[in-house]
């Protein structure tokens, strides 16, 4: 196929989901592990074209939902401080800490701004030589190699006034700790192509192998996730846990070599605290100690002491959700309590969380 039209194709819908349907002989519990295929699988109706055997469950990856209360508390604080110009993307500005938000921060007289790039940021850092620049510097492995690409530039160029908050997240770690949890009940894995696209497909056989689970490299348009469904229903039936890669049109097994090098020369594993999850280890990236004069939290002394789950406060679940422990619809606070408009989570609060996909489109389908 060529064109994106065709991955999003009803006939090409239809036929999957009959394979699907034809395929599945056992009850499977399948997770997609990004927050962007959850929303696909929701809008999409994807659940409710496919036999009631398979049962779709969101991972952990939305990076806006996992972000831990006590870095946003951080870069509130950091933000309050005079003579601070404080770089975010747009979704994190609504996400609480334990008492504030970004958007509270600014609205106290904080300069926040919206950037669509890290080096967005870097531009006001050398645009402002008189002020702090800070960047939120949040993600996956996607775009951990362009927030490297920041700090690399800023290192080049002797940009002293720019600095990040790093709060990096990387999935096989994630992963691994849902298959160890000795509650999992996940059988098999949607991973994330684009995070695939960066880091190649060696980290998720090593996963297969150890774990005796299968793992399919899934897009994000309806053709694609069916197809990743598919691929994977047909590995359980059969017993081969192994990797396939059904998003090869973009992700080579190697990865993105440049990228991942950047990535690895400004930061270092470390071990990251997920939000409603807790901490899992090797999970994060923090920045090698060449470069911490670019560390927010060394430059302006923050100190960060992590709780446990503060929402479980408001009995939200957002962390067994994103084990795939319960669906968004088991939440006793799901759409009355608990709306976008009022989250008392992170899955409702982000625009890539599960909550917040299930009260958006739940009830939008292809048999419409
Ligand atoms: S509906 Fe709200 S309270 Fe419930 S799990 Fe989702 S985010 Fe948490």
């Amino acid at each position: 196929m060529k064109y994106l039209d065709e991955y999003r194709s009803a006939p090409a819908v239809k036929k999957l989901a009959g394979l699907i349907n034809q395929t599945t002989k056992s009850e499977w519990k399948i997770m997609e592990i990004c927050g962007g295929q959850t929303h696909s699988i929701v809008k999409n109706g994807i659940e409710e074209i496919i036999t009631d055997k398979i049962k779709l469950v969101h991972g952990p990856g939305c990076p806006v939902c996992v972000t831990p209360a006590e870095k946003i508390d951080a870069a509130v604080e950091i933000a309050l401080r005079p003579g601070v110009i404080f770089c975010s993307y747009g979704d994190m500005l609504r996400v609480p800490g334990r008492k504030k938000d970004l958007l509270s921060a600014k609205a106290l007289g904080a300069d926040v701004r919206i950037i669509y790039s890290p080096l967005d940021a870097l531009k006001i850092a050398e645009e402002n030589p008189d002020k702090e620049i800070v960047f939120f510097a949040i993600g996956f492995e996607t775009t951990a190699p362009a927030n490297a690409a920041s700090v690399f530039q800023a290192h080049s160029k002797n940009i002293k006034n720019f600095s990040i908050i790093s709060s990096h997240f990387l999935v096989p770690p994630a992963i691994k700790f849902i298959l160890e949890s000795g509650i999992n009940t996940v059988n098999g894995f949607l991973a994330a192509g684009h995070v695939c696209t960066i880091m190649g497909t060696e980290d998720y056989e090593k996963i297969s192998v150890n774990y005796k689970v299968p793992v399919v490299i899934t897009g994000f348009e309806p053709v694609d996730i069916l197809t990743g469904i598919y691929n994977c229903v047909r590995l359980l039936e059969n017993n081969q846990p192994k990797v396939e890669n059904s998003y090869s049109r973009v992700v080579r097994q190697e990865g993105n070599i440049r990228a991942k090098k950047l990535m690895f020369y400004i930061f270092e594993t470390s071990d990251m605290y997920w939000r409603g999850i807790g901490l899992i280890k090797n999970s994060g990236l923090a920045l090698k100690e060449k470069f911490s004069a670019f560390d927010a939290e060394k430059k302006f002394n923050v100190e960060i002491r992590y709780e446990t789950n503060s929402d479980a406060l408001h009995k939200c679940i957002s962390g067994l959700i994103m084990q795939g422990l319960k669906k968004p619809s088991e939440c006793e606070h799901f759409g009355t309590l608990c709306t976008p408009e009022h989250p008392l989570g992170p899955t409702m609060v982000s625009s890539e969380g599960a909550c917040s996909a299930y009260f958006k489109y739940k009830k939008i389908n292809f048999n419409n």
